[in-house]
């Protein structure tokens, strides 16, 4: 069985274990450098990317990290999105700029922090998965206001794409951890 490795600094790491053992992988809470040894791919959960940003910093986990990104496949959800993107905006922050993205984060206001919405994806991923609507978790999510030419936009939502990937990489800016579909991580256990 497949190793992927989720970073478990801050967030809800716990909720894409469990989404993880569903679509058939066998999940590894990762807090050192030395465990990136040992995983065949990497989630970054949702939760604050500035303070999971500040915990990298303070563990010295951000270059071993980014060493992994540009090599492995990464999936990045919401706070993962924007710690992998290429510019991060509203306010500016520091990035892997492993993903050729630019966010916007917390670009559904204060009014529409949080919403779950019915989207239908885009014939690939229906064709490389399962066709069916897809059920969207947005919790005070980014959004994706550029994707670089490398990039494709597998599902959208109000014509912003909101899940991405990049040849190995995957990014959502929403949360397919807290759905019991798990057409989204078995999508990404295709890349490892
Ligand atoms: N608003 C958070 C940020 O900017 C992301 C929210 C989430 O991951 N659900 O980091």
């Amino acid at each position: 069985m497949k190793k992927v490795g989720i970073l478990a600094l801050q967030g809800d790491f716990a909720a894409h274990a469990a989404a993880l053992v569903r679509a058939g992988a066998e999940p590894v809470l990762i807090r050192e450098a030395t465990q990136f040894r040992d995983i065949d791919g990497l989630v970054i959960p949702g939760g604050e990317s500035t303070t999971m940003l500040k915990l990298l910093h303070y563990d010295k986990l951000l270059a071993p990290l980014a060493d992994f990104a540009r090599e492995k496949p990464v999936f990045g959800t919401c706070a993962g999105a924007i710690l992998l993107a290429s510019e991060v905006n509203s306010p500016r922050q520091e990035s892997l700029g492993t993903m050729d993205i630019a966010v916007e984060r917390n670009a559904y206001g204060r009014q529409l922090e949080s919403r779950v919405a019915e989207l239908e994806p885009e014939p690939e991923f229906a064709e490389r998965t399962a066709p069916g609507k897809l059920e969207a978790v947005f919790i005070r999510a980014p959004i994706i206001r550029r994707i670089g030419a490398q990039t494709k936009a597998l599902v959208r939502y109000n014509g912003d794409p909101v899940l991405v990937e990049q040849g190995r990489s995957l990014v959502a800016t929403f949360h397919p951890e807290l759905t019991a579909d798990s057409r989204v991580h078995r999508l990404f256990l295709e890349k490892l």
